[in-house]
């Protein structure tokens, strides 16, 4: 089973990819944290897409295209969840190739809703354990007071360098411009589900759940 989760920043898309992931021996393929780590490595295309990604705004679809061809020449597992891609139209066609090509479909694409306000608030508050990835919110799942992570007891927390209030306005735009389209396209190809996207992490992993057995 192959599944899209598709949404604004700060939908939840990472956090419910992990659930699915420990859940469902699923494989999370987010082009968000592969362009992280071609930064923190250094790499040439890491160098060149910083200053794009601190701005808010999208990488160009080449770079990402060839990013998720080179994973899905690996084992297919417990199928894959594509988290942040596709973000345009060129790319949901893109990936209707390579799945082809892989004689693998997708089953469902998961149109998680929440409200704009919602998405300021949850990414203005935002960090991470630097370790695992474990994703904390000052506010709905502050870092323990002993400041050990509650997965992996890892200490090093950080804050995404595009999590802030300027950067998320471009990332929204670029959201409802770009983005939001495929949810026409994925409907029209029967493939679009809706699930509200607001509430408790189990609540709405437990939305989705349904969707995906349903
Ligand atoms: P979020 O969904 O929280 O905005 P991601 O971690 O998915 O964040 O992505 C962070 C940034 O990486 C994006 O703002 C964009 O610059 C870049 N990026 C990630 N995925 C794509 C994609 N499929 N196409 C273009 N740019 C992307
Ligand atoms: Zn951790």
């Amino acid at each position: 089973m192959n599944i899209i989760l598709l949404g604004p920043p700060g939908a939840g898309k990472g956090t419910q990819a992990r659930k699915l992931v420990d859940g469902r021996n699923m494989i999370q393929l987010s082009t968000g944290d592969m362009l992280r780590d071609a930064r923190s490595s250094g790499t040439a295309m890491g160098q060149k897409v910083a200053a794009i990604m601190d701005a808010g705004e999208l990488v160009t679809d080449e770079i990402v295209i060839g990013l998720i061809e080179e994973k899905l020449e690996g084992d297919h597992g417990g199928g894959f969840i594509f988290d942040g891609f596709p973000r345009t139209l060129e790319q949901a066609d893109a990936l209707n190739d390579i799945l082809a090509k892989h004689d693998a479909s997708l089953s469902h694409v998961v149109a998680m809703e929440v409200n704009d306000k919602a998405l300021v608030q949850r990414i203005t508050a935002r960090s991470t354990c630097g370790n695992c990835g474990e994703v904390y919110n000052d506010i709905t799942k502050p870092i323990p007071a002993d400041e050990k992570c509650v997965n992996c007891g890892g200490s090093d927390f950080k804050r995404r360098a595009d999590d802030n209030e300027e950067s998320l306005r471009t990332r929204l735009m670029e959201y409802y411009k770009k983005t939001s389209p495929l949810i026409g396209y994925y409907h029209a190809k029967g493939q679009l589900v809706r699930v509200p996207g607001l509430g408790e992490i189990d609540d709405v992993a437990a939305g989705i759940a349904d969707v995906l057995d349903g």
